[in-house]
């Protein structure tokens, strides 16, 4: 009985310890610097549910779509551009956000939303009760215009069949749109739509759920519009079904 015991002790030791093994490599495949302690003990203790992540296997796919943006010539923003910066996050998330494009920090280091901007979508997605490694997190252009100026119409059509392909192969059930620019490229918008006017309201984006807020850097010049972007965290945790943390603190 004891010798029975200690061998299912083993065995299960062995599948906590394989499945977290598959979960760091999911991690580093995607560029993690750290991992939730936290979000890795839920996994060594549930190889169920990674064991049905990795037969789906978008990491796989998205790597594709990775080495193909990273030799991407489409448009003249590979000539300025350090590095690709294609996305980061967890290849099965169920929240997306998208930004506008890479800015200086994020071309040197190959990775959305790094810097000022990058910290404060951080808290802002510790508020919603996430991790950066729980969702996944990109932007409309993979490459930096230079000086940081406006993504031209013309590079957001030549770059937008990567992003539509994170989102088809991620699949996940919400997009968070973040800034004026990633909403109305997202849903075929004119210029002169304002984020004002879209914020609060579920749009559809092929079959997927969408939702726009602030972008970080925006909130970051205008720190009074923070708690019209809570609302919208909030209406995205309704959405998820998760509850926001510091709702009650406001
Ligand atoms: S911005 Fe997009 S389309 Fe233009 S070169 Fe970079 S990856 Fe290619």
């Amino acid at each position: 009985m004891s010798h029975f015991m200690t061998t299912q002790a083993q065995d299960s030791q062995e599948r906590a310890l394989t499945s977290l093994e598959a979960h760091l490599r999911y991690e580093a495949f995607f560029g993690t610097r750290s991992v939730s302690v936290s979000r890795a003990k839920e996994v060594a203790s549930d190889s169920e549910s990674l064991i049905k992540a990795s037969e789906i296997d978008p990491a796989g796919g998205l790597g594709v779509i990775e080495e193909e943006a990273s030799r991407c010539t489409q448009c003249a923003l590979h000539q300025t551009r350090n590095r690709v910066v294609f996305g980061v996050g967890h290849p099965n998330a169920r929240l997306v956000l998208v930004g506008e494009a890479p800015g200086r920090h994020e071309d040197m280091q190959g990775e959305p939303f790094v810097g000022q901007a990058g910290a404060l979508l951080t808290r802002m997605l510790a508020r919603m009760g996430l991790t950066r490694e729980e969702v996944y997190i990109c932007n409309v252009l993979k490459c930096r215009p230079p000086k940081n100026r406006d993504p031209l119409p013309e590079e957001k059509i030549s770059c937008s069949p990567f992003l539509r392909r994170q989102i088809e192969v991620i699949a996940p059930e919400l997009i968070l749109a973040l800034g004026a620019h990633a909403a109305r490229t997202l849903l075929g918008l004119e210029p002169t739509v304002s984020l004002g006017s879209l914020r609060g309201k579920t749009y559809d984006w092929e079959g997927t759920s969408l939702l726009a807020t602030y972008h970080p850097a925006y909130l970051l010049r205008s720190p009074e519009m923070r708690w019209k972007a809570m609302d919208d965290l909030s209406l995205a945790c309704d959405f998820l079904g998760i509850d926001i943390v510091e709702r009650k603190n406001r």
